[in-house]
């Protein structure tokens, strides 16, 4: 018989849970607010309720969770989160196996999107790939074959701060010029809203900065927007010089690039490639493909329910 585990991606402002069959078929979704991350009772309490109503009559074999920030793994500890403040040195996958007694696993969610990749994406069958999500904030993961690559504090894979810019824009980890704070969806934004006070011509001139999103900014690039276009290649500028350090330090075969940016791709193919061209070396080049998700914002989940699986049969997540 198949088993069966619960995936649960806990992020800033959604919980997204699924029931999951080993085989990466999904049974059942159901998505709620997370709720004041600042209240403790709050937060655990929509958590525990997406849970619950996962559960049904069968019970599942594990549950697996991804949240964002760091995760000391060893420990199941989330060292410190950038949404929800209560989740500093808090031991959250002990909490919920406390509560359900079930056996439970928590993981950064950038590298349980890996996973998910790896057993179901385009990570399947690839010994080294680097996942790289591209969204309000860029996240990155690396499996090194075939395993998650985790560091000495499960901290490895951060390209998001990677520094691209000496005394750039300071970034949300408090560093300047990282390549998160200079190419992700905050920067796209700044950039284009920056040009047009300068007096830079915009078929979205005529909106104020509050009905600018980069989903329209986006929107007016494929419209052949000359500055739309141009904020997007700044951006992809960006993304093109960080991949190529992933590319010389690592020789993957492939990078798989995810997260809601990543619907935008269109705009930056030309831009990334390009860069990347020009700044990896020419070997591990020519072994790499740059690939986009195809599990979109399913990754973390799926990576997620299949790591509490396996931590139930007693393998490696
Ligand atoms: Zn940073």
């Amino acid at each position: 018989m198949s088993i069966v585990g619960l995936g649960i991606d806990l992020g800033g402002t959604k919980i997204k849970g699924i029931r999951m069959e080993e085989n990466g078929q999904i049974l059942a979704e159901v998505n709620a607010p997370t709720g004041n991350g600042e209240s403790e009772q709050e937060v655990l309490g929509n958590l525990f309720a997406v849970i619950e109503a996962l559960w049904r009559d069968d019970r599942p074999a594990a549950i697996g969770i991804g949240c964002a920030g760091p995760v000391d793994f060893a420990r199941q500890v989330v060292a410190i989160s950038p949404n929800i403040s209560f989740l500093h040195e808090y031991p959250l996958g002990a909490i919920v196996q406390e509560r359900f007694g079930l056996p439970t696993l928590i993981e950064n969610d950038v590298k349980v999107g890996a996973l998910g990749e790896l057993y179901f994406g385009e990570g399947k069958g690839v010994s080294d790939f680097a996942f790289v999500t591209m969204g309000t904030g860029m996240g990155g993961a690396i499996v090194h074959e075939g395993k998650l690559l985790r560091g000495v504090g499960n901290a490895a894979g951060e390209i998001g701060h990677l520094t691209l810019e000496q005394f750039g824009l300071e970034c949300g980890c408090g560093k300047l010029g990282c390549y998160e704070a200079l190419a992700a969806g905050p920067a796209i934004r700044r950039h284009f809203l920056y040009a047009l006070r300068k007096g830079r011509r915009s078929c979205l001139e005529t909106l104020t900065p509050e009905e600018i999103d980069t989903e329209r900014i986006a929107e007016a690039a494929r419209e052949s927007d000359e500055l739309a276009l141009e904020v997007f290649r700044t951006s992809a500028f960006y993304t093109g010089l960080a991949l190529s350090y992933l590319v010389n330090l690592l020789n993957p075969a492939k990078i798989i690039l995810g997260g809601g940016m990543a619907q935008a791709l269109d705009l930056m193919w030309d831009t990334i490639l390009g860069t990347l061209t020009l700044h990896a070396l020419d070997y591990p080049l020519r072994q790499v493909e740059v690939v986009r998700s195809k599990l979109g914002n399913e990754a973390g989940v799926l990576g997620a329910a299949m790591m509490g699986i396996r931590h139930a049969q007693g393998r490696k997540p």
